[in-house]
């Protein structure tokens, strides 16, 4: 008894996670055109943590390929058996430096640099490893001291020091934030907005051609980030259900 009661339980978490990825799309597909967007240039990046294996596989079924982590040590439970699929997966959280030589090899993208020691170490195993690993800068926008990230006048200081190490291991991609709780709609918008500003004066101040990806929103706020331009939105509770 015991038995079949589980596994109820888990056919009905997949088929919500199938039912919650189709109702995703369509609300990013809404979304998008709302404010003059095209979905095609929104990458839904699946946020798996704390989630167990059968949910990922429920995603990949239901033709989800972006997943990402927020610790070192859960993805490692994860990825590996994954090896087979074509996934890219994401490290979206804080990196400790004794963490940093995890990333190459097993991540594609990494959101969160916001030190340059971090993200010397992260080049290197790249290099030792013959990878390269894609990286976006994380910002605190309104420098709350709750979370990670360069405050927004950190930023061009920090993108000068990485160039001039000239770290063949990473590339820069772009920007990544978390937006304010427990603001109106209006001020969270803002936010995305300053971070999209900030994402064009570096790239136009710095010269780099292919700093054009901005990860912002999640499920409260999909809506506000889209609006502000974001390319990457990081969606854990509206697929998988509460955490
Ligand atoms: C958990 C997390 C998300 C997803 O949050 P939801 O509210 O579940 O969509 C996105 N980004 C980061 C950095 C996270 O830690």
């Amino acid at each position: 008894m015991p038995n079949r009661a589980s596994t109820t339980t888990s056919n009905n978490t997949s088929n919500n996670i199938v039912t919650n990825l189709a109702r995703l799309h369509e609300s990013i597909d809404q979304c998008a055109r709302r404010h003059g967007r095209e979905s095609k240039d929104i990458r839904l990046i699946a946020v798996s943590k704390t989630k167990p294996i059968e949910d990922v596989q429920a995603a990949i079924d239901a033709g989800q390929k972006d997943f990402s982590e927020n610790t070192i040590q859960d993805a490692l439970t994860k990825i590996p058996a994954f090896r087979h699929e074509n996934l890219d997966w994401h490290f979206i959280g804080p990196l400790q430096s004794n963490k940093t030589k995890h990333i190459p090899g097993n991540f594609n993208w990494w959101h969160s640099l916001n030190r340059l020691d971090i993200a010397r170490r992260v080049s290197n195993t790249a290099v030792e490893k013959q990878t390269h690993v894609k990286v976006l800068i994380q910002v605190n926008i309104i420098d709350d001291p709750a979370k990670s990230g360069v405050a927004p006048d950190e930023l061009s200081p920090l993108i000068e020091q990485l160039l001039e190490s000239d770290l063949q291991g990473i590339r820069l991609h772009g920007l990544m934030t978390i937006g304010p709780y427990g603001v109106n709609e209006g001020e969270i918008r803002l936010c995305f907005a300053d971070l999209r500003s900030l994402l064009e004066s570096s790239r136009d101040r710095f010269g780099m051609e292919n700093f054009d990806q901005l990860s912002m929103g999640m499920t409260q706020d999909m809506e506000q980030a889209i609006a502000e331009g974001a390319t990457m939105v990081r969606i854990g509770s509206a697929i998988f259900g509460s955490r």
